[in-house]
């Protein structure tokens, strides 16, 4: 099961309240400029245990976009996008692609898959991007699904009426038989495409990209337990008492000058000591649970047919 274009506000939110409340995990294949609004919706999306997947930076149709840098842009922006709120090493975070509108030529099918991304397409749609009510979009993936027995099944979940008929469907699921398969990326492989994403030339998407992993970075800083950090004893008095012992510095100097220059410049009141244990962020297992089938990305391409629905 898969939902793309958020994350967004409310939307995406009811969608993982009804995931949670049935046990089901999905796939979201996420825009870096809906990443780069709604970061902390991401990481809730994380957070529960989904996949996070890339899909462009700004859901351009990149067989329509003419300049080559353009279109490397939006590949690389997406998944950069969605690490940059993560925190780059999110085992959530997957090498997994979808071409926006999945308009693709066979060279923009070449550049992913240089860059180690996995593209996936769909084999049921629920046509929830047209104005039809949420009945019309369960009753369409339903035949669909019917039908072939199995599939990727794609749906949006910006849209109301795939939120509203999310909890039908779940129950429509299970009614028939099936079973949602929850498709985990390998560590390794995302590891490997992250190191392979090129930084976009765009100007505008650099420094996005840029903020982001700032405030990414002031979240984790937040939300870590708080370490017995050798300098704790300083944190209690006032920070013009604060003077790193004149022994400890010289030695440290001769060890490490970087290090020791932090010690003596940062007063220890800058340094954040604060913990909230409802901030962290939980990773998710890499295991088989709740009788989900869990796949190494390397194994995507072999197993399609395995993947999606089956009765
Ligand atoms: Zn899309």
């Amino acid at each position: 099961m898969t939902f793309d274009d958020g994350p967004m506000p409310h939307r995406t939110t009811a969608v993982l309240d009804a995931l949670k409340a049935e046990c089901v995990r999905a796939t979201f294949f996420v825009v870096g400029t809906m990443a780069r609004q709604f970061p902390s919706i991401l990481r809730r999306v994380a957070a529960d245990g989904h996949t996070v997947a890339s899909h462009s930076w700004s859901h351009g149709y990149l067989n329509r976009i003419r300049s080559e840098q353009r279109r490397r842009d939006e590949i690389n922006g997406g998944l950069l996008a969605a690490s940059a709120a993560l925190g780059t090493a999110h085992p959530a975070l997957s090498p997994f692609f979808r071409f926006p509108g999945l308009g693709r030529t066979r060279a923009l099918e070449d550049y992913v898959a240089e860059r180690n991304l996995i593209s996936m397409s769909a084999d049921i749609v629920g046509d929830d991007w047209k104005p039809i009510g949420s009945e019309q979009v369960l009753h369409r993936v339903m035949r669909q699904l019917n039908a072939k027995g199995r599939g990727i099944i794609l749906l949006h979940d910006i849209q109301k009426r795939t939120v509203d008929m999310v909890p039908a469907l779940l129950q429509a699921l299970k009614g028939g038989g099936y079973k949602v398969v929850h498709i985990v990326p390998s560590v390794r492989d995302t590891r490997t495409a992250l190191a392979l994403a090129e930084p976009p030339a765009n100007t505008r998407i650099r420094t996005a990209l840029a903020n982001m992993r700032s405030e990414a970075s002031a979240f984790a800083e937040l939300s870590a337990p708080t370490k017995p950090a050798p300098f704790q004893l300083a944190v209690n008095r006032p920070p013009e008492s604060f003077r790193p012992e004149t022994g400890a510095t010289e030695r440290a100097e001769v060890a490490s000058p970087r290090v020791a220059q932090t010690v003596a410049a940062t007063p220890s009141a800058t340094r954040p000591v604060m913990s909230n244990p409802a901030l962290s962020m939980p990773t998710i297992q890499g295991t088989a649970s709740n009788g989900f089938v869990v796949l190494a990305a390397t194994q995507v391409i072999q197993s399609f047919e395995e993947l999606g629905l089956r009765r």
